[in-house]
């Protein structure tokens, strides 16, 4: 049975894992700074070290090829992203990257021509240093304009940082491709199923949407100490009951989703003042539209249904959302016959973090695989992955780079 070269996997990991390094074990690239592109110039060159071909597009994507005999027109891509959140661990995406660069090696090292090209690609600015999920987004002609003007870093420092890697706004929104097949992604779970259910592998149906809500509870400002309790329109008691209604109302009815309140203001704001204003930043998340447009509806009933409960009133305004994505049945067929020839244990899943794959299956059929990650820590130097497990998901790319190339080249 082919198989990756593990030892090199691990070696190549642990030297990644130097680049960006901070003194707790974990690594700090955020996009397109010094740190990024100092791993950017690495994959370079192991890029080329493994004679296998380069590529970046106008994105800042970078690829490694391994071209068909003929070329051909369409390729399959796998891959995820080497960038990392500020003081974050050394698995997030950088893994993705080097079993899907891995598996590409190892089918040169013994001779395979694919039938189709293939190629082993790391995102620009997953994590969100500048915007998220942005080499993906470009790729899938989901960039506009509003989106730089809405960047996290000022239009100076954009600039600079896209020009430190030959890219500007203009090549990175003439960056879509439509020569993608299909594509795959090995991430870490960052989560705690695998692990505690002892799966060797989660097959990803579903990447979650997002809905956010700004909630805002209108009552009245009062002394603290002469208005009698009876007669308080206190916004922040409506607020208070919301938050705990909403966590037994999800966790009887909308299960696996989930929701989240993220911050609480009151206003005015001070010790002996019965606050007017609760300011709630409300966020929820379900793998389906219709369970989410159901989510939507029970919560902004609740909202109502306490506010008139403590005599307040309550309004709402929207933040930009973020649709599920549905894997292709196809490649998670594809996944799930890797695990099979492989022997490990897998399940189905949803994703409650945002990937590259989630832009990728807008315009190509598309899905993920999870490997576990000890207590399900991440974004954090504490983020582990055992070796055991790194080289079982660089076998599993290997074997559903095979598969895809059987249903699609
Ligand atoms: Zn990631």
């Amino acid at each position: 049975m082919l198989k990756v070269n593990a030892d090199r996997l691990l070696a190549d990991l642990a030297e990644l894992s130097q680049i960006g390094a901070t003194s707790d074990g974990g690594v700090s690239r955020p996009a397109l700074t010094a740190a990024d592109i100092e791993a950017r110039d690495w994959y370079r060159g192991k890029i080329a070290e493994a004679g296998l071909d380069y590529a970046m597009d106008g994105a800042g994507n970078q690829s490694a090829i391994l071209g068909s005999d003929p070329p051909s027109a369409k390729r399959i891509l796998a891959g995820s992203h080497l960038d990392s959140v500020p003081n974050g661990g050394r698995f997030d995406g950088a893994l993705g990257v080097m079993v899907a660069f891995e598996a590409l090696r190892t089918l040169k090292d013994h001779g395979i021509t694919p039938g189709v090209s293939l190629e082993a690609v790391n995102f620009t600015d997953e994590e969100g240093a500048i915007m998220g999920l942005m080499g993906s987004r470009a790729v899938a002609g989901q960039l506009s304009a509003e989106d730089f003007d809405r960047a996290k870093i000022d239009k100076a420092e954009l600039a600079r940082r896209l020009a430190a890697v030959d890219i500007s706004r203009d090549s990175m929104l003439h960056a879509r491709r439509d020569d993608v097949l299909a594509w795959a992604e090995l991430h870490i779970e960052q989560g705690t199923r695998l692990e505690s259910g002892e799966i060797a592998i989660g097959v990803v149906n579903a990447i979650v949407g997002i809905r956010a809500l700004r909630v805002t509870f209108k009552g009245e400002a009062a002394h603290a100490g002469t208005k009698p309790m009876e007669l308080r329109r206190d916004a922040l008691w409506g607020a208070a009951e919301f938050v705990l209604r909403a966590r037994k109302h999800i966790m009887d009815n909308f299960m696996p989703g989930v929701c989240n309140i993220g911050k609480i203001d009151a206003k005015p704001g001070a010790f002996n003042i019965v606050p007017a204003e609760a300011h709630l930043a409300l966020e929820f998340r379900h793998g389906s539209t219709a369970e989410l447009d159901r989510m939507e509806t029970a919560l902004l009933e609740l909202l109502e249904k306490c506010a008139a409960e403590y005599d307040l009133s309550v309004s709402w305004e929207g933040t930009p959302t973020v649709r599920p994505a549905r894997m292709s049945e196809t490649v998670m067929r594809a996944i799930e016959s890797a695990a099979q020839g492989l022997g490990l244990p897998h399940q189905r899943m949803l994703s409650f973090a945002g990937h590259d794959t989630q832009s990728m299956a807008s315009i190509a059929p598309a899905a993920m695989y999870f490997v576990p990650s000890k207590l399900g820590i991440s974004h954090n130097p504490k983020e582990f992955t055992a070796d055991e497990d790194c080289v079982n998901g660089a076998n599993m790319m290997l074997r559903t780079l095979l598969e895809l190339l059987r249903r699609f080249a």
